[in-house]
């Protein structure tokens, strides 16, 4: 399946060609002809599985001959509601990459920060408009936003916005919205009261589904390390001693922490570079091809920036941050071990990132095996519950790690591809 078989328009295929993408993800294949129809669309699925493109896709495509000089003043044709400001800064960006290629403009709004560039760019003129609710209130009540010409509508994260208390102002702006129009509605999870809404909300939708990743391949050897945040350096420059680690990917939170971990690894003499979305698409293909050459051996990315690559033969997947969305982790430990290839993903974990873990544990449906015995294990800090020291000091006295009901390798570098202790991978 390729987009071209979805009808995607030749100036957005040529926007996620330069994206990276090649084919269409599950959620995109079945949502993007349904949008495209000009039906409404109850969408079960949650961050990771390329909802957004899913949505903005046909939007673009839809949208695209609304805008031009016969049409007279620019005016926001379409809204797309979400909970938080990070989620509204992305979509935004899906914008921008996407629809490079269009005559169409759309500006994003969110809280926080003062409204003046926001006002602005919305007076300005725009067809497309990213907010969460919050501030959009606020801005139609300024008068400054009319919903009056919205043709489509878009409730994203729907089982987030009702968590975080945000129902009334979401019933508010519904409220606002001409009848005659299309709707889209996203959820990861469809509770009783999310369904009530998405019933408030939506005309004979179709529903796609799609099921979040959650387990990991046998083939992949994990391993966890426990340990100070500001150890982390130390501890990767360590693990990068082993030259058994022919190439690394290692997965940063921020843009700037990629950055901060490539200053760190090449001051201590190891070729890294950092691909993000600060990064200039050029910068960005220069390491990865830096990288698939093994002209540098260490690839320091944010998930957003790694979704779209595909390297073969990569043997370690460092996470040197955890992410906050379990399925996060799976994807990116996906990275290496492909196609039944073997591969190795370490994890680094902070006091600060346990609650992460526990998520991850609990989405695998089992425990990362922690490494005990490395030189930079987590400090007995304020942090670390009674139960915990009891734990760690059996652990010392046992001299295996008992948290996670594993033996200890005894060794800092449980795994590399050279040695005979893993295990064989089992058969699928
Ligand atoms: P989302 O679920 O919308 O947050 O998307 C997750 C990530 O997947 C984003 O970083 C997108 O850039 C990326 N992505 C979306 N669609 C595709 C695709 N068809 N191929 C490769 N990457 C994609």
């Amino acid at each position: 399946m390729l987009f071209e078989n979805l009808n995607v328009i030749e100036p957005i295929l040529k926007a996620l060609q330069t994206e990276g993408y090649t084919t269409p993800t599950p959620i995109q294949a079945q949502a993007i002809p349904i949008v495209l129809q000009g039906r409404d669309l109850l969408g079960c699925a949650q961050t990771g599985t390329g909802k957004t493109a899913a949505f903005a896709i046909p939007i673009l495509q839809q949208l695209k001959d609304e805008a031009g000089p016969k049409q007279g003043p620019r005016r926001i044709k379409c809204l797309i509601l979400t909970p938080t400001r990070e989620l509204a800064i992305q979509i935004g960006e899906s914008f921008t990459a996407y629809g490079r290629n269009l005559n169409l403009k759309h500006t994003v709004v969110f809280g926080g920060v003062s409204q003046h560039a926001q006002v602005n760019a919305i007076k300005s003129g725009i067809d497309i408009l990213i907010a969460t609710p919050g501030r959009l209130l606020d801005l139609m009540g300024q008068g400054i936003i009319s919903l009056k010409h919205i043709q489509i509508f878009v409730l994203d994260e729907a089982d987030r916005m009702l968590d975080m208390g945000f129902i009334h102002d979401v019933k508010r702006v519904i409220l606002q919205l001409p009848m005659k129009r299309q709707s889209l509605f996203f959820s990861a999870t469809m509770p009783p009261d999310v369904a009530k809404l998405a019933d408030t909300i939506l005309t004979k939708p179709a529903k796609v589904e799609v099921t979040p990743v959650s387990s990991t391949a046998d083939t992949i050897q994990q391993a966890l390390y426990y340990v100070d945040k500001n150890d982390k350096k130390k501890l990767l420059i360590h693990l990068l001693d082993d030259k058994a680690i022919q190439s690394a990917l290692v997965f940063a939170r921020t843009k700037h922490g990629a950055d901060k971990v490539v200053k760190d690894l090449v001051k201590a003499g190891v070729k890294a570079e950092a691909i993000h979305g600060n990064k200039s698409q050029n910068a960005r293909q220069r390491a990865l091809s830096n990288f698939k050459s093994g002209e540098i051996r260490v690839l320091v990315a944010t998930d957003i920036a790694a979704r779209g690559i595909d390297i073969d033969e990569l043997s370690h997947v460092i996470n040197y941050e955890l992410p906050n969305i379990p399925e996060t982790y799976v994807h990116r430990i996906g990275r290496t071990g492909r196609a039944g290839a073997s591969g190795i993903a370490f994890s680094f974990c902070d006091a600060e990132e346990k609650a992460y873990l526990k998520d991850i544990h609990k989405l695998i449906g089992k425990q990362i095996p922690a490494v005990s015995d490395h030189p930079y294990p987590l400090g007995l800090s304020v942090a670390e519950p009674a139960q915990a020291q009891q734990a760690l000091r059996e652990q010392k006295n046992n001299g295996f790690n008992r948290r996670n009901g594993s033996g200890g390798s005894g060794n800092s570098r449980p795994f590399n591809r050279n040695n005979n202790r893993r295990p064989k991978p089992q058969a699928q």
